[in-house]
This record gives structure tokens, sequence and C-alpha cells, in this order.
């Protein structure tokens, strides 16, 4: 084969080119060459033996895209993959008649026509073809070796538009399974209020009337578990409430050590009789944030449920406040940071982690409630609130979550 050790200008606008589909890609190939033509063939789908479409290059003369038509896409793919590279003349080649297909030994020098087959990963994408103008020239202007490794490059971006379409597909059917599972909890959550409200209300009547201890102690399991239900209801409306927009933040002065103070004084009974020591480490001056203090209330709510209900006894839960300084113009930040000695994350999950129903085990294994909706919350909570949340954990080791919130001006 013939080789030049001189890169080409086009290697390179080939490989800044490179997010480009592949025809777009080969017509600013075609353009760095000086007059030359090609053509690709793409089948419909990876691995699919039927050819879709020949696509030339805008200015390929009619004779030789006729006569590229006319071998036969079957024909020259056969050819092609069995050599590997495929150098063929058009003979004659005149302007009239495009003539007929020759195939020329490896070794000869090449002339007219040189066709790569594109595969990728076993699967039979298309096909490349590269066309000297003079046609009865060799094709002295690039090196085949440079084809070869464009043809790898068509290649694999023929491969990533070919299973692009049935991804984007799948997201969206995702997307939609997401929208119904959100209108579906709407929906089941406003219906269950009217009849959950009175079965807590005659439950409660039935408690203070009753006299006898034992019955007493039914009742209360009942208004327990009705008001777990009302819990997981408020949840499942408000992450339909932050996600469509709609709710909006009433602003005042909020000093967080406070706040933190009192969510974790409700879930001191809980972490003592899970065995878990609750701490809280806070700034000796209190820091002011502009929010809403329900709203904050919720975020840090719902990380410390979840680091108490993802670690075990003889575990650790912190909570800590301080200042994060940032170079940016806006001001500085509070960090608000819940780690827990629990079972920790692994890596692959983490991405997903914040993103609505999203739960790490699998629905019918699980041993912890919940409807996925928690973190879903916290971030769209604190992104109300202009601040960012983020997370680091390690499976077996623990989580940390750290929430940013600008501080007052
Ligand atoms: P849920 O309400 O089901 O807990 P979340 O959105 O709050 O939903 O959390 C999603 C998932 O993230 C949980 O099901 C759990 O697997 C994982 N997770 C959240 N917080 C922690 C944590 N502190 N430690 C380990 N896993 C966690």
């Amino acid at each position: 084969m013939m080789t030049t050790n001189t890169p080409l200008p086009w290697t390179n606008i080939f490989l800044q080119s490179h997010h480009l589909p592949p025809q777009e890609a080969l017509v600013r190939l075609l353009e760095t060459i000086e007059e030359g033509y090609g053509a690709l063939v793409l089948y419909p789908s990876a691995g699919e033996a039927k050819a879709l479409e020949w696509l030339f290059s805008a200015d390929m003369p009619a004779n030789l895209r006729a006569w590229l038509q006319d071998a036969g896409q079957e024909e020259i793919w056969k050819q092609a993959y069995k050599k590997q590279c495929l150098m063929a003349a058009p003979k004659p080649a005149c302007q009239d008649h495009p003539g007929e297909l020759i195939y020329l030994e490896d070794d000869a020098p090449t002339r007219g026509v040189v066709v790569f087959p594109m595969t990728y990963q076993g699967y039979k994408l298309g096909l490349l073809v590269v066309c000297d103008p003079k046609g009865d020239a060799p094709l002295t202007c690039f090196s085949l070796s440079q084809l070869e490794l464009l043809a790898g490059y068509l290649s694999l971006l023929a491969f990533i538009y070919s299973i692009l379409p049935e991804k984007v597909h799948l997201q969206n059917e995702l997307s939609a399974l997401d929208t119904q599972k959100g209108e579906f909890i709407a929906i089941t959550s406003h219906e269950l209020r009217t009849p959950l409200g009175l079965v807590l209300g005659h439950a409660t009547f039935l408690r203070e009337i009753l006299s006898d201890e034992s019955a007493k102690e039914h009742v209360q399991v009942i208004i327990q578990s009705a008001l777990r239900i009302k819990e997981i209801i408020k949840t499942a409306t408000q992450a339909d409430n932050y996600q469509s927009g709609t709710a909006r933040v009433r602003r005042q002065e909020v000093a967080l050590g406070e706040l933190i103070t009192r969510v974790c004084k409700r879930f001191a009974a809980q972490a003592q009789e899970k065995g878990i020591v609750l701490r809280t480490a806070l700034p000796a001056l209190d820091l002011i944030v502009p929010g809403e203090p329900e709203k904050l209330e919720i975020i840090l709510n719902n990380l410390l449920q979840n680091a108490l209900d993802f670690t075990n006894a003889g575990g650790q839960v912190q909570v800590a406040l301080c200042i994060k300084h940032t170079e940016h113009t806006e001001g500085d930040y509070a960090q608000i940071s819940v780690s827990d000695t629990g079972i920790g994350i692994p890596e692959s999950d983490l991405p997903h982690i914040f993103e609505r129903f999203y739960q790490v085990e699998a629905h019918m294994t699980r041993h912890h409630g919940g409807l996925g909706l928690g973190l879903s919350v916290v971030n769209d909570l604190v992104e109300l609130h202009h601040g960012r949340v983020e997370v680091r954990s390690q499976e077996g080791k623990g989580s940390t979550f750290i929430v940013y919130l600008p501080l007052a001006k």
C-alpha cells in the first residue's frame, strides 16, 4: 500500500469534526481534498444487510454516481469486505460512459476508486468510497493508510448514528413513563386525602371515648399508620409541586444553626432507639441565609432521615455547618453537611441519586421504605434557594450530602 508520512490537512479537519454525522464528516473531508469525490453507503441500522442509501458528495459527476449505483452495493461490499480494502478502476473512464468495475490486485497501484468496508464490533455498517477525479490516475493526493483510518472513524460514527435513534426513542419512552408515574401519584394522593382524613378523625374520636386500654392501643396503631400514609402523600405532593415549578420561596432571614439544632432534636429519639450517635458541629456565630424555614427544614429532614435509615446500630451521623468562601462575586455560601457511617452508595448509582423515583435497591428486594422522592425534593428545594447539593459516598463506608446555600448579604 502507498503511504506518506506527511499528515494531510483533512485528517485534522476530520478529527475536529468527529461530532458530525458520518455523511457530513465525509462531505467535509472531500471538500478538503482538491477535486475529490466520495460516497458513503449507510445501512439503515447496524447489522442490517439491506442498503438504505448512497450519500454522494455534492459535486460528484453524474456518470460516476451512476456507475457506483449500477455496480451493485452487495457485490461491492462482498469484494471490499473480502479484501478489507477494494481498489477499482472504472474502465473505460470517460465523461459519458462510466465503464465497468475492474478489481485490481492488492499490490497494484491504486487507480480510480478505493472502497473501504465499514464495520464496527462485527456490525456491517456500510461502505466508504473515495474516487479520484480523473478516473484513471493513481490516487496520489492522499495515502491509503490514512484513508483506512478515516474509514475506521466513519464506521464508529455510523455505528453511533445507527444506534442513537434507538437510544433517543428509549429515553423518550422512559421520560413518558416518569410523567405517567408522577401523574398517577398526584391523582391517587389527591383521592386518598379525603378518606384518610376521615380515618384519622374517627380513630382519634374513638381513642377519646374508649375506656378499654387494649382497644385504645389498637386504635393508636390505626392512627400511627394513617399518619405515616399522610406523610407519604405529603412527600409525593411536594415532589410534584417542586417539579412543576409552581412552588415559591417566601424568603426571610433564617439562622441555620438554630434550624439544625431544632431538626436534630426531633430525630434524637429515633437515633437513640436505633443505637446511632447523632451529633452536630456548629460555628460559634450562627450563619444567616435568605430562605423559607419550612422548606429548609424539609431539606434537612430528608437528608437526616436517609442518614438514619441507611446507618446500622453503632454508627454515627453528624450535621455540620460552616462557611464556604468562594471567589465568585455573588458572595460566600453556608455549607451544611450531613454525614453518616452507613452502608454508602455504589459509585454507579451516584449520578442518578437525585432523580425522581430513583432507588438503589431493586424494588422487590428492598429493606427500606420510601418512594425514591426524598433526594429529588432536596435537590428541587436547594435549587429554589439558589444553592446546590453534592454527594460523596463510598460503599460500606458511609455517605456525606453537602448543601451550599448563598449567605444573606
Ligand atoms: P427514599 O425516599 O426512597 O429514601 P431518596 O430519594 O431519599 O428516596 O433516596 C434515594 C435512594 O438513595 C435511597 O433509596 C437509597 O438507596 C439511597 N440513599 C439516600 N441517602 C442515602 C444514605 N445516606 N446512605 C445510603 N444510601 C442512601
